[in-house]
């Protein structure tokens, strides 16, 4: 971790875990696997597919990791693999991110109602929500003495925005899972939180409509007046993931700058991103 952006220390020596969605160098994800090595955490990924292989093993290889393992959240029969590999490898972790998500484009544009159809709803539902449980159920199999997962979530779950969609719907049904696991898991010591995160640059934010808007309007309307710096969320994801969590669990923490908070945004700020 030479050169690294991201504070070093020692929070997460001797800690172990998985992490689920890295896409490439602008995934949330990917900033939280970078604060996590940068304190010592022994890192392993899933990717999707020989594509994605390509660009995830180089950035694995930056912070030292070498156990990737190939895995489609929708498949059964890889999730099966993907958390025998880790097994056999490991045999136990301390950690799970889970950073997946994923709506048809035509689901995320337009009128929720009209455009919502039955196969766009599950599988949103089910690689957005769904996966989280199954990868938590896997994940605590070998939690043998305690550990901690997060999840990543938006404010489009609480709150109507444009064009988000079915993915506001998955995501509500992601942090009532958030809950319902750490309330499962919680007497063995498993901490299950979920980080709601203000809008970054990704791939997985391209595809939603009007998202050059939401970043405007989110840097005029949040308290910092000022977009989420991943470095923020990967901070929160220490947090949460380190014994510095202790006592948090079945919570939704929002890092957002203070946009959530915001129930009517300063005229002259709102109008100025506008006119931008
Ligand atoms: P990203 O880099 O595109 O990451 C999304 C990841 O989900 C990708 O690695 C993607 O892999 C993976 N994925 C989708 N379908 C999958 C499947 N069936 N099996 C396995 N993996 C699958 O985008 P991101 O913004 O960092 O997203 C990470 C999480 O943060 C998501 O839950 C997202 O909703 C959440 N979030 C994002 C923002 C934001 O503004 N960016 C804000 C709040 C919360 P493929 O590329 O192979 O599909």
């Amino acid at each position: 971790m030479a050169d690294t952006p991201f504070p070093t220390g020692t929070l997460m020596a001797g800690k172990r875990g998985l992490i689920m969605g890295v896409a490439n160098k602008n995934s949330i994800a990917w900033a939280i696997a970078q604060q996590l090595a940068a304190q010592g955490a022994e890192l392993a990924f899933t990717y999707q597919g020989e594509k994605l292989l390509r660009r995830v093993k180089p950035l694995a290889e930056s912070v030292g990791s070498s156990l990737l393992v190939d895995c489609d959240v929708t498949n059964d029969d890889q999730m099966d693999a993907a958390f025998a590999t880790l097994k056999d490898e490991w045999g136990e972790i301390d950690f799970l991110v889970h950073a997946i998500a994923f709506a048809g484009k035509d689901q995320l544009a337009g009128s929720f109602v009209e455009q919502t159809t039955r196969e766009g709803f599950k599988s949103a539902l089910d690689i957005s929500a769904y996966s989280f449980v199954d990868a938590a159920r896997r994940a605590s199999e070998m939690m043998k003495d305690g550990g901690s997962m997060i999840t990543l979530t938006y404010l489009g779950s609480e709150r109507v925005i444009p064009n988000y969609n079915v993915m506001g719907v998955a995501k509500a049904a992601l942090e009532a899972c958030t809950r319902y696991i750490a309330a499962d898991l919680g007497p063995r010591g498993i901490r299950v939180n979920a980080i709601s995160a203000g809008p970054i640059k990704t791939l997985a934010a391209a595809g939603i409509g009007s998202g050059r808007h939401m970043f405007r309007f989110n840097k005029a309307a949040s308290a910092l007046q000022d977009n989420t710096d991943p470095m923020g969320v990967a901070g929160a994801a220490l947090y949460l993931l380190s014994d510095l969590g202790l006592s948090c669990t079945g919570e939704t923490h929002h890092v957002d700058g203070g946009f959530h908070a915001i129930g009517m945004p300063q005229e002259t700020a709102l109008r100025d991103s506008l006119a931008e």
